[in-house]
């Protein structure tokens, strides 16, 4: 079952978002491009603090939050339609105060969080005012919560963490960092972590390599090895309860993969964008592009696989918020959904490059942001590989082994069966076919 659609005063918000981000967003990509997870300077909190306070008015500002979390109480629906739109802009999320990690770390803390946590890290993060990081991911171990060493021990009342972690985005900048770590090894795997609040000068966290995307440059956002050597948090810097690690990081991670899979569904669709404007203007023979029969197949299919997708993504959205929450339909369809993004974004993006011949592979259009992004929808959040396991075993849940080893389906007893039933039709139908 589906029903879904836009209110209307819903639709001229996204409207005002529409506009607000190519006028007003879209140039910062291109005069300050990888400034947009840094605390600003002087000169562009002149230029960016009045574009924030003109989406707070619009009371479009941080809405990730759920109401019961002191948010606004967008639902799925209504966020995803907003990621979609301010996706294509580096600084789009930052603008709207959903930029991540920051997002799924306030959701955390919104849930798990003590009043003071809050106060301390939940504020200044929705304001805008601090960037904050999130630790999990160990060299050795990738996300295999199986994997983990980071551990952090108890001293007193204090926490103390020692182990290595790989790929904290955004390590620079943040005032704090959500550090997972094992904290029981000798329980069943999902009990063994704990989840803590570091502020980023503690003592003992050091950048032991500055690792970063791709080819970005160097002031582009760090995704640092960090070392913790003798960390010591005190006993305020535990969130949530001992072992409840991996259910915290679950909570982090489910939400943000729908808001992934509909940043996946922006940029593609802005590259769909892109692809079908060239194939009009550039001529080829005296005629357009666009009248090549394997270009228009082109079109086509990036239509079709954005569109589909893009539904998709919703109908999972608006299943969220039907209050069922993480059901096992919902994981399913998010693990998909996941999956889906990395193709996409791949292959619509891959032909809309491909359209524009040389001028798509250089550095006057936006595609080598785009295409980069592309094999990063597959590994962040986990590889595909685990989604297609877990959401083959979710699909696999609502269907039954056969009864034998034939299908259920064998046509030779499903042709018997059908003639039992219909045997009178059957002897009435011989004896006339029969008669002279
Ligand atoms: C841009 C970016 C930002 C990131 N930011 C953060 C961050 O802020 N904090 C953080 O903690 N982490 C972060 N990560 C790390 C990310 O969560 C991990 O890269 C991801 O979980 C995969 O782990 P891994 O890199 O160790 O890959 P591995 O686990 O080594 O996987 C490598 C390959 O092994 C295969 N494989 C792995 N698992 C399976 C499986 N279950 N079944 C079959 N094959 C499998 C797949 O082919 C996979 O691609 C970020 C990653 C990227 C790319």
């Amino acid at each position: 079952m589906w029903d879904f659609s836009t209110e209307p005063e819903f639709e001229q918000q996204l409207q005002w978002m529409r506009e607000f981000t190519r006028a007003e967003v879209a140039p910062l990509d291109l005069v300050w491009p990888h400034h947009h997870h840094k605390a600003p300077a002087p000169w562009l909190k002149k230029v960016i603090d009045p574009l924030k306070q003109e989406v707070r008015a619009r009371g479009l500002w941080a809405c990730h939050l759920g109401p019961e979390l002191g948010g606004r109480g967008f639902g799925q629906v209504q966020l995803s339609l907003m990621n979609e739109i301010i996706s294509p802009f580096q600084w789009g999320p930052t603008i709207f105060g959903v930029q991540g990690p920051d997002t799924g770390n306030a959701e955390i803390i919104a849930h798990y969080g003590t009043p003071d946590q809050r106060q301390r890290y939940l504020e200044p993060l929705l304001n805008g005012e601090i960037f904050s990081a999130f630790s999990m991911t160990e060299p050795q171990g990738g996300a295999d919560p199986l994997g983990f060493e980071c551990s952090a021990a108890r001293d007193g009342t204090d926490w103390v963490i020692n182990g290595r972690k790989f790929f904290t985005s955004n390590s620079e900048e943040a005032a704090f960092l959500v550090v997972m770590a094992v904290t029981d090894p000798d329980v069943e795997p999902h009990r063994r972590m704990s989840m803590f609040l570091v502020p980023r000068d503690t003592p003992g966290i050091e950048v032991t390599r500055r690792t970063q995307y791709m080819n970005e440059p160097p002031e582009a956002m760090d995704h640092a090895l960090l070392t913790y050597d003798n960390v010591r948090v005190g006993a305020d810097g535990l969130l949530g309860e001992p072992g409840q690690g991996f259910e915290i990081a679950q909570t982090r991670l489910s939400g943000g993969r729908i808001h992934h899979a509909m940043r996946a569904v922006g940029q593609a669709q802005y590259a769909l964008d892109m692809a079908c404007e060239r194939v009009q203007s550039r001529t080829l023979r005296g005629r357009p592009l666009a009248h090549q029969p394997l270009v228009q197949q082109a079109i086509t299919e990036s239509y079709a696989q954005v569109e589909q997708f893009r539904l998709f993504v919703l109908r999972t959205a608006w299943r969220i918020d039907q209050g069922d929450g993480y059901t096992p339909a919902v994981r399913r369809d998010i693990a998909v959904a996941k999956v889906l993004s990395a193709q996409v974004a791949h292959d619509v993006t891959r032909r809309a490059m491909h359209l524009h011949g040389a001028l798509g592979l250089s550095n006057e259009m936006p595609f080598g942001g785009l295409w980069s992004l592309a094999p990063g929808y597959a590994i962040w959040d986990g590889p595909t590989e685990s989604h297609l396991s877990s959401a083959a075993r979710l699909i696999l849940r609502d269907h039954e082994p056969s009864v034998d080893d034939l299908p259920s389906q064998w046509l030779p007893r499903r042709v018997d069966a059908a003639r039992a039933r219909f045997s009178e039709a059957l002897a009435e139908q011989e004896a006339y076919e029969g008669a002279p």
